[in-house]
């Protein structure tokens, strides 16, 4: 046992602390250098200490960090112009994380509920979800092991398997009439890689419109180039009412945001939500630098075209009888074996290479987003080592 005076919220830590980074590389104290395949869950889209995001933190940083809300912070303003460029929205609130973000989402969908004099509103969610720790963000997650402990929960929401349309028909008929939203990731991260079908999105799409439903898509994983798009769903021509962004969008600082598009605007008015540190000027400088480099570095062409790469040498090249599938988008990539191998996070130390493990079973890879296609090498022969280590 641990005697740190941290809360040991999180299992399976590793006994590991790295001193610094460069691009795709860590090294610890005793100057091993480790192979980044993980970036932060997501987050160091960059890659560590790129040098544009370190200019503008600096710069920022001795200009000015923090006014708060109550006065217009041009870098929030330009920052939104930027991101619903990006990702084809209209309008964004900012707040501090993904939960926050989604939460925002669920609070947008209360709205509209009340709107239409819906008075106990229904979002359907998607079994094996994942869309933070809060009260109502656990509670939207489909996910037993999230919830577990913290009942009674949010009851907003009900559970449907992704990609099964008939069990969709169903809840619809049970709870027609309170049905306010649908939301899902199109790409289920922590739910071990699994994809919306293109064919899944157009029918919740033709169910939201029919019924005049928020879809509300959480793009906090998948989002800003993770798949070989900005955004994961404009792989097809599904377009969400809301969608949720986080993780990648200060490579590392905390931000989230809260898209909204056509009659999800203006449905926060004055007064209905806020946050004290959403939107500062220091992380709204810094994300708008994360966009402005991914565009000049065709970073997310970059992920398309390594992801594919490194998918396919991972179909081709790792042979290990324990794989039964290999599956992802872009640099969103899943591995999934026959039996569960949290041990292999553990080896992957052993070998410096860093990932996670999801669903138990899915060894998840989501290097960040500037890897070439040596480092993408790298990544699988350090995996083959990983596989064989005893
Ligand atoms: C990480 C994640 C969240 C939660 O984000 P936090 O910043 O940890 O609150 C929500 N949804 C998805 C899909 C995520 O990957």
């Amino acid at each position: 046992m641990s005697t740190s005076k941290v809360m040991p919220t999180y299992y399976n830590q590793m006994p590991v602390s790295f001193e610094y980074g460069r691009g795709a590389w860590l090294w610890d104290k005793e100057g091993n250098s480790y192979l980044d395949s993980l970036a932060g869950i997501a987050v160091c889209a960059l890659g560590h200490a790129h040098p544009a995001v370190t200019h503008t933190i600096i710069e920022q940083a001795g200009k000015l960090l923090h006014t708060s809300n109550t006065y217009i912070i041009a870098k929030q303003v330009e920052l939104a112009e930027k991101l619903t460029h990006v990702a084809g929205m209209e309008q964004a609130y900012f707040c501090n994380s993904g939960a926050e973000a989604n939460e925002a989402a669920i609070k947008l969908a209360r709205l509209y509920a009340k709107k239409k004099e819906i008075t106990e509103p229904v979002i359907i969610t998607m079994k094996n979800s994942f869309h933070g720790r809060t009260m109502a963000t656990l509670s939207a997650s489909g996910t037993e092991r999230i919830q577990m402990g913290f009942e009674p929960l949010v009851k907003d929401f009900i559970y449907v398997t992704l990609n099964d349309k008939t069990e969709l028909a169903t809840a619809i008929q049970q709870h027609q009439a309170n049905i306010i939203a649908i939301m899902l990731e199109p790409i289920q991260g922590d739910g071990g890689i699994q994809a919306a079908t293109e064919d899944y999105l157009t029918h919740v799409r033709q169910l939201c419109d029919q019924h005049d439903w928020l879809l509300i898509f959480d793009e906090i994983q998948t989002g800003l180039g993770r798949t070989g798009k900005w955004f994961c769903h404009q792989h097809t021509s599904v377009k969400p009412d809301v969608m949720t962004v986080a993780k990648a969008l200060a490579n590392g600082l905390p931000i989230g945001a809260c898209l909204a598009r056509d009659k999800a605007c203006n449905l926060f008015g004055p007064g209905k939500h806020g946050s004290t540190f959403g939107g500062n000027p220091f992380v709204c400088a810094v994300a708008c630098t994360v966009i402005e480099t991914m565009e000049k570095e065709n970073i997310v062409d970059n992920a398309r075209q390594v992801g594919d790469y490194l998918l396919d040498k991972l179909k081709t090249d790792l042979k290990h009888p324990a794989i039964t599938d290999v599956r992802g988008r872009g640099l969103m990539i899943g591995i999934e074996l026959d039996k569960p191998c949290m041990e292999l996070t553990a080896k992957g130390l052993k070998n410096y290479l860093l990932f996670n493990i999801t669903a138990n079973k899915v060894i998840r890879l989501l290097p960040p987003l500037i890897i070439t296609r040596d480092e993408a090498n790298e990544i699988v022969i350090r995996l083959e080592q990983v596989l064989t280590t005893k």
